[in-house]
């Protein structure tokens, strides 16, 4: 029996660039991961077959689970592996809310496929299961990874960066409230396609992945993240999906108006900058302290008592996935 950590992420940056022939957009992001995190743990069973438990009313349990996916699909990319033909037990301990833009159904698939590599004894290599791992969703190469790290393409190519800063950061979602990332993007679309740039079509992938690089790593943001400058990471913070999620939920650009005034009350409570994660509906604000995170938290909860606001304190993380002794 093996239990996992499985980190959630948020996105310091998404922009996006443009439509791609697969029908996905061009992305340009900064993924962080953070500590708020599910517990995953996997039980070889002797029959083939795959169960699920979850505690979180809105995760299926049924084969349609991204876990379940991972494992099907590990099946399926190893048969010749004897190790894989036997069943597994998958039991998902939920902290991550659920459709709200922090990866948490990609980072139990992710956690998934890591821990079957180490119980099955795969022997497969980070880059394997990446791959695996992007046929599931465009985030799971990144949960995999973990850190921090440019993703580009429809997210799944993931470039670390190294030794960005230890920050806190205050997480807050309506619990009542998710977001599709369909609809997100679907929605950027059909009022933003005019403003697309030609997606370059790689004449290699090595191109065109070196061509996106380029773009990105004299990008500020990145720059920031390595020279380690709280204040200019926050003031680069960006999300293109804001302009489509938060006109159609007040109730969130409200929050984020909110937690913004919060990071500015007193000099304990001083925030560094306020963004939407992924398509929403979550919003975070990024702090130098874990003291300072919880002061905006009071703060927050001093201008919005509704007990539908979920708010979560968590510091960056330098791993995706973690085993738990
Ligand atoms: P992303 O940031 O990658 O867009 P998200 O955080 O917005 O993801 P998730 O929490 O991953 O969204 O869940 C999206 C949907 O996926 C859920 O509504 C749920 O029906 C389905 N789902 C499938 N497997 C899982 C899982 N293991 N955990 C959570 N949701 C899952």
């Amino acid at each position: 029996m093996l239990t996992l950590i499985a980190n959630a992420k948020i996105n310091l940056y998404l922009e996006i660039i443009g439509n791609r022939p697969d029908g996905f957009h061009e992305l340009v992001m900064v993924m962080q991961s953070v500590s708020l995190a599910d517990h995953i743990t996997l039980k070889p069973l002797k029959t083939p077959t795959i169960q699920l438990n979850c505690n979180h009313p809105q995760v299926p349990v049924d084969q349609t689970n991204l876990a379940c996916r991972a494992v099907a699909l590990l099946q399926k990319r190893c048969p010749n592996r004897t190790n894989c033909k036997g069943g597994v037990e998958i039991t998902i301990d939920k902290k991550i809310p659920v459709g709200a833009g922090l990866a948490g159904g990609s980072a139990n698939a992710a956690a998934t496929l890591f821990g079957l590599d180490v119980l099955w004894n795969l022997g497969l290599t980070r880059t394997e299961l990446q791959d695996i791992g992007a046929e599931l969703g465009s985030d799971v190469p990144f949960c995999l990874a973990g850190g921090c790290a440019i993703a580009t393409g429809r997210g799944e190519e993931v470039d670390p960066i190294a030794q960005s800063p230890k920050l806190s950061v205050v997480l807050a979602k309506y619990a009542s409230l998710s977001v599709s990332t369909v609809w997100a993007y679907q929605t950027y679309r059909q009022q933003f396609e005019h403003t697309y740039r030609p997606v370059v079509q790689p004449t290699s992938d090595a191109v065109n992945l070196d061509e996106r690089r380029s773009r990105l790593h004299s990008g500020p943001m990145v720059k920031a993240l390595g020279h380690h400058r709280a204040t200019d990471i926050a003031a680069h913070l960006f999300n293109d999906l804001e302009k489509v999620v938060l006109p159609a939920h007040p109730q969130v650009a409200h929050l984020k108006q909110v937690m913004t005034a919060a990071s500015h009350l007193g000099q304990a409570g001083s925030g560094l900058g306020t963004l939407m994660s992924g398509s929403g509906p979550t919003v975070f604000t990024l702090a130098e302290t874990p003291a300072q995170a919880e002061q905006i938290v009071h703060n927050i909860r001093q201008q919005i008592s509704d007990p539908d606001l979920q708010l979560h304190t968590a510091q960056f993380t330098t791993q995706g996935i973690e085993l738990k002794n």
